[in-house]
């Protein structure tokens, strides 16, 4: 079958690769050229490609069952595979991988490009073509593509076939984020950590994290609510550096003895929960032989790093949707559909949750223990009960849905009635970060 993927992100490219290998001829079509030929990738219009990402196990695991290989040659990347012992002698379950996304998507590209069954052409996506009720290709810079099938994978931003489908639910979640890459010097230890990952702390009224990432680079960060406009000035590098240097789990990574910034600061752009379903506001396919799998069903806040996760999984159960449904396009449409109702649409619906419930109290709030707690509290209060990671670990690692936590959530609940708290941070509070900004700015 001759298939046709708009967008050579993650989703698009993992999704062509895994059809040639089932013997389809596939065409990819994006916009962006690839990294050009002095090595550099600014990949305009993917505004996140050079901010960091945690790579959770299910990328890996996706990779695993389609693409083996690509371990293999991410690992040659510089890459590094985390595994923790598995218990009572089960196989150790990787963890992650510690990547940069220019790295990881580097390495995917080079597999689609010498993969027999994959064309990668470049050029606008302008819509779907569409005859007899179904579509018959892409619209590239106004020539048609034909096709049998037709994938749309063009991201977050997607505006491609938004009229046959139902409008997205959700939106901006409020939060923003800025970043700087560096890396550590010759014989420098990493700084202090708190998740496989590196090190995420929750202070009073943002977030800072740092990533690591391949070849001893890691990224710091800090989130905070949008419309704080006092942290403006964190895109200029003295800025940054001050506020960073304000905070002790940034400053102990960032230090100039430990490592140097190998970027500009990296300002983001605003960060969305959304959720867009394959149906019509009617609950019918929109147009039978199109399907949309990535960040055009989800995206999520990046604070809990799901994105490329959630993406790759839909792609798997994409494939196995079309592999069950050979033939019936709609009728795939239809399954898969179902499954990111299950299995996407509540990672969305528990960030929105979540985040609006985050800001709340980033404004002053307390914890609200009159209604059902977001799962960032629930997740804090193994601190107080190591028993609940029984049941927080698995949502966590997301091998569990967030409605697992239910079962805890009265525990947990009654518990933080009784006034308990998560020890505090060291470290300023948002005012008083935001002064060291204004200051750093002068
Ligand atoms: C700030 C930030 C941080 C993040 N951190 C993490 C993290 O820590 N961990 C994690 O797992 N996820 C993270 N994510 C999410 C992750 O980046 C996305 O889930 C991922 O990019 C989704 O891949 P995709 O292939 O669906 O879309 P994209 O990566 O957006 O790819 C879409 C492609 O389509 C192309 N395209 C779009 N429209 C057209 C058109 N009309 N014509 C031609 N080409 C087109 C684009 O050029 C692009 O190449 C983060 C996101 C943000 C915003």
């Amino acid at each position: 079958m001759d298939v046709a993927v708009a967008g050579a992100g993650p989703a698009g490219l993992f999704t062509a690769v895994a059809l040639a290998r089932r013997g389809h001829r596939v065409t990819v079509v994006d916009r962006d050229g690839g990294p050009g030929a002095d090595g550099s990738w600014e990949r305009r219009g993917v505004m996140q490609f050079h901010h960091p990402h945690g790579f959770r196990p299910q990328i890996g695991e996706a990779l695993d069952a389609e693409m083996p290989e690509m371990l293999d040659a991410l690992t040659a990347a510089g890459v590094e595979q985390i595994r923790f012992p598995g218990a009572d002698g089960q196989p150790a379950r990787a963890v992650g991988l510690r990547c940069r996304r220019a790295v990881f998507e580097r390495v995917l590209r080079a597999f689609a490009v010498d993969e027999p069954g994959v064309a990668l052409v470049r050029g606008h996506v302008d819509d779907v073509a569409q005859a007899g009720g179904r579509a018959t290709g892409l619209i590239v810079d106004g020539h048609e593509l034909a096709a049998e099938l037709v994938i749309n994978a063009s991201g977050r931003s997607a505006r491609l076939a938004a009229g046959l489908r139902a409008a997205a639910e959700g939106g901006d979640c409020g939060l923003s984020y800025v970043s700087r890459q560096y890396i550590l010097r010759p014989g420098a230890e990493p700084g202090p950590m708190n998740a496989p990952i590196g090190i995420i702390q929750t202070l009073a009224g943002y977030l800072v994290a740092v990533f690591q990432h391949d070849n001893r680079t890691f990224s710091a960060l800090i989130m905070r609510p949008s419309d704080d406009r006092r942290f403006g000035a964190l895109r200029f590098p003295e800025v940054f550096e001050a506020a960073a240097a304000a905070v002790p789990a940034l400053a102990a990574w960032v230090s100039p003895e430990r490592s140097r910034p190998i970027t500009p600061v990296l300002p983001g752009g605003r960060l969305h929960n959304t959720y867009r379903g394959q149906l019509d506001a009617g609950g019918r396919v929109g147009l039978p032989g199109l399907l949309h799998v990535g960040d055009t069903v989800c995206t999520t806040n990046p604070a809990a790093g799901r994105g490329i996760a959630v993406a790759l999984r839909q792609c798997v159960n994409l494939l196995r949707q079309l592999d069950e449904h050979s033939g019936d396009p709609a009728a795939a449409a239809l399954a898969f559909d179902e499954w990111c109702t299950g299995n996407v649409r509540p990672w969305y619906a528990d960030h929105v949750y979540w985040d609006a419930d985050l800001l709340r109290r980033w404004a002053g709030g307390d914890v609200d223990v009159t209604r059902r707690l977001p799962s960032d509290l629930i997740m804090e209060a193994t601190e107080a009960d190591p028993s609940l990671w029984r049941v927080v670990g698995p949502y966590q690692a997301m091998d569990a849905l967030p409605a697992t936590l239910d079962e805890v959530e009265p525990r947990v609940r009654a518990l933080y009635a009784r006034g308990w708290r998560a020890p505090a941070h060291p470290g300023p509070t948002r005012d008083e970060l935001a002064a060291v900004v204004l200051a750093a700015a002068r």
